[in-house]
C-alpha cells in the first residue's frame, strides 16, 4: 500500500494523479513526480539502483523494534475506551521516540483488544500530548442531495450492485490481508501489520535528526527513530537558495549538517537492506486534492475536461489557503464546492496538528501517521468500478463505513459486513469464500501453467527477477513457429498479471521462447506492453535483445507478496543446496 499507499484496479484513475502531479512540477522543480508519496510517482524511469548508499545501519537501534509484542500481548479487553468513534491506533512501535513510554501506559488502562490491535477512546480532538497526527477519516457523514447522489451511485442489477472489482478485507492475528478480485480472479494482494511502525512508514512525517552527511553520494543518512536510518538526496531537499552558500546550487553538504533537526516525509519504506527514502517536500493526499504545505505548487490533473477545470479552479479560488499548494486529483470530478472544501479543510486541520506537534517534539519523533492500508486503499482507488468492500471485522467495517459515508456516500451501501463468525451469517471464512485463499497458495508458486500447457518458471536473484518461458509437451498441429509464438503470448499476458499479483518490483527479465519471425517477436513485445499497461504501478519494457530476452523494469511498492509470506531458509541461506562438506574437503586416501 504503501505508497500502500499504498493500490489497484483503476488504473486509469492512478495514472490521471500522476499526471498532475508531473503537471504541476513542471512549474517548479520537476522533481515533484518522486516526492510526492502516495500519489506515486510519474515521469522518466529511474535510473536502476545503483551507486545508492545501500544500508543505513549505521545506527544503534533506538528504542528497539520489538515492540508490536508489548501491544497486542496487553490484557484487558473489556475495558473502557471502546466507544464507537474510536480510532485504531497501531500499536507499540519501534522506537518512536519520546513519549512513547507514557504512552504505552495510557493504553493499558484504556485496554485494548487482542490481535495487536489497540483502540482509544478519543475523537479527534482528543489526541493525546505527542501522539501522532494521523488522517481524519471521521468527521461525520456527507451530506448530498438525491440528484447527485442518484448520479454518482454505481450500475446495479435487480438490486445487487455491479462492478469489475471486488475488494476483500480480512482481519487476523497482528495482520490485515486486502485481496482485489477482478470477476473471480486475484488480481492484487496485499499485507498490511497494522502494528507496523518500522517498515510500514510510507507517506509518514517525522521530525528527524540527520546523521550523516555523504557529500559522495549527494546523501545524507537520517535518524527517523526506526532501527534502520533513512536516506535523504540531494534532489529531495528543500531549501531556501538564498539562505545558503551555493544558493540553488548548493551541494548537500552545504546545505544540511549532521546532528541538524529536519522534518522529512518518507516516500518509499524500507525493503530489505535500503533504508526509506525520504523527502523534505512533504504532501499530504486526501480523496481529492493532495496539500503541499508551505509551497506554490497549484495543478489541476490534466485529464480533467477543461470545463471541469475551470468549475473547479473557481471553487479553488475561494478555498485554497494561500500559504499552502495543491494538487487536484481526477477524483475531483463532478463533486461539489462543499466536498473539496471539506477535503482541503481535513488536509490543512492535520497540518496545522502536524506543526503544532512538532514545535514540542524533539527529533527524531513521528508526526504524522498514514491511516492504515484499507483506507489508503479507499482514498486511492474505490470507485463504482467496485460491487463492494466486503470487512470480516466488525471493528475496522464500522470505521470504514463511516470514512466513506463522509468521502463518498453515494457508494456506501456497498461497504459490506461479512460476518462469519460465530453464529455470523457466513459458515466460510471471506477467503475461502472468494476463492483467495487458494488463489494465493498458486501466487507463491515458483511455476505457474499457462493455457495450452506451456508454463512461467520465477526466479529471484538478489539483482533481479528472472522469468523463463517454456512450451508445453504438447506441441501443436501447426509449424513450431506458431506453436511457440501463440504460446509466448500467453507467457506476456501471464506475466503481466503474476508481476502485479506478486508485486515484483526493480529489474526483470523475460526469456520468451526463441522466435524467428520478426513480426511476431513485435507481436509478442506489444502484447506485454499492453497488458502491464492495466497495472497502475509503473514499468518500462525495453525491446527484445539479441538473444531474445525481454528487459523491465517494474516501480517497486511493497516487499513482494512471496517476501511477505515467508521467511529465508536458514539450513542453506536461501541458496536452496545442501552443500556435502565431507566430500568436498574429503582428504585422498591413501
Ligand atoms: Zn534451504
Amino acid at each position: 500500500m504503501g505508497d500502500t499507499s499504498p493500490e489497484a484496479s483503476t488504473p486509469a484513475d492512478t495514472q490521471d494523479t500522476q499526471t498532475s502531479a508531473t503537471d504541476s512540477g513542471s512549474a517548479r522543480s520537476g522533481r515533484r513526480a518522486d516526492a510526492a508519496p502516495a500519489i506515486g510517482s510519474s515521469g522518466p524511469i529511474p535510473p536502476p539502483p545503483v551507486a545508492k548508499p545501500s544500508g543505513g545501519d549505521t545506527r544503534p537501534a533506538a528504542g528497539g523494534a520489538g515492540g508490536d509484542a508489548s501491544g497486542g500481548k496487553d490484557p484487558g479487553s473489556d475495558s473502557p475506551g471502546s466507544g464507537r468513534r474510536r480510532r485504531r491506533r497501531r500499536g507499540g512501535r519501534g522506537g518512536g521516540g519520546q513519549g512513547e513510554q507514557g504512552e504505552q501506559g495510557k493504553q493499558g488502562k484504556q485496554g485494548q483488544q487482542g490481535r495487536g490491535k489497540q483502540s482509544q477512546g478519543r475523537g479527534k480532538q482528543g489526541r493525546q500530548r505527542n501522539e501522532p497526527v494521523e488522517a481524519i477519516t471521521d468527521d461525520g457523514p456527507l451530506e448530498l442531495d438525491e440528484a447527485i447522489l442518484k448520479t454518482r451511485r454505481g450500475r446495479e442489477r435487480r438490486g445487487k450492485p455491479l462492478g469489475r472489482y471486488l475488494m476483500c478485507v480480512s482481519v487476523g492475528e497482528g495482520a490485515t490481508q486486502i485481496a482485489v478480485l477482478e470477476g473471480r480472479n486475484l488480481i492484487e494482494h496485499y499485507l498490511s501489520r497494522p502494528a507496523d511502525d518500522v517498515s510500514e512508514i510510507h507517506g509518514n512525517v517525522y521530525l528527524s535528526k540527520v546523521q550523516n552527511v555523504l557529500p559522495g553520494m549527494e546523501a545524507a543518512f537520517v535518524d527517523i527513530g526506526t532501527p534502520k536510518n533513512a536516506v535523504l538526496y540531494r534532489g529531495d531537499l528543500q531549501f531556501d537558495p538564498d539562505e545558503v552558500e551555493g544558493g540553488g546550487k548548493a551541494r548537500i553538504e552545504q546545505v544540511l549538517k549532521a546532528r541538524q533537526t529536519i522534518l522529512c516525509q518518507v516516500t518509499k519504506n524500507p525493503i530489505a537492506h535500503k533504508g526509506a527514502r525520504l523527502t523534505q517536500e512533504v504532501s499530504l493526499p486526501g480523496r481529492f486534492v493532495v496539500l503541499v504545505p508551505n509551497n506554490s505548487t497549484y495543478g489541476i490533473s490534466k485529464r480533467l475536461p477543461d470545463k471541469e477545470r475551470k468549475r473547479l479552479q473557481g471553487i479553488l479560488d475561494r478555498v485554497k489557503p494561500a500559504e499552502h499548494g495543491l494538487i487536484v486529483r481526477t477524483a475531483a470530478e463532478d463533486i461539489t464546492a462543499e466536498e473539496l472544501e471539506r477535503d482541503v479543510g481535513r488536509l490543512v486541520q492535520q497540518w496545522t496538528d502536524i506543526e503544532a506537534l512538532a514545535k514540542k517534539s524533539s527529533a527524531p519523533s513521528l508526526l504524522y501517521r498514514e491511516p492504515e492500508a484499507v483506507f489508503r486503499f479507499i482514498r486511492e482507488e474505490f470507485t463504482k468500478d467496485y460491487r463492494g468492500i466486503v470487512i470480516d471485522d466488525r471493528d475496522l467495517y464500522d470505521k470504514v463505513l463511516v470514512y466513506v459515508q463522509g468521502v463518498n456516500p453515494a457508494l456506501a451501501d456497498r461497504v459490506q459486513f461479512y460476518d462469519s463468525g460465530p453464529g455470523g451469517s457466513e459458515s466460510l471464512p471471506l477467503f475461502e469464500r472468494h476463492h483467495v485463499h487458494e488463489q494465493l497458495r498458486k501466487a507463491v508458486d515458483r511455476k505457474v501453467w499457462l493455457p495450452s500447457g506451456g508454463s512461467l518458471i520465477i526466479e529471484h536473484t538478489e539483482a533481479l527477477t528472472v522469468i523463463d518461458v517454456n512450451t508445453g509437451k504438447n506441441v501443436g498441429k501447426k509449424s513450431l513457429e506458431e506453436t511457440v509464438f501463440r504460446n509466448n503470448l500467453e507467457a506476456a499476458e501471464e506475466t503481466a498479471r503474476q508481476l502485479r499479483l506478486r508485486d515484483i518490483g526493480g529489474i526483470i527479465v523475460i526469456d520468451f521462447v526463441d522466435m524467428d519471425v520478426k513480426k511476431n517477436r513485435e507481436a509478442v513485445a506489444a502484447t506485454l506492453r499492453d497488458a502491464l499497461a492495466r497495472d497502475k504501478t509503473r514499468t518500462q519494457v525495453f525491446d527484445i535483445s539479441d538473444l531474445g530476452l525481454v528487459e523491465m523494469t517494474r516501480k517497486r511498492i511493497g516487499e513482494g507478496l512471496l517476501e511477505s509470506f515467508s521467511e529465508r531458509c536458514d539450513d542453506c541461506d536461501g541458496r536452496g543446496v545442501a552443500l556435502d562438506e565431507e566430500l568436498l574437503l574429503a582428504k585422498p586416501a591413501r
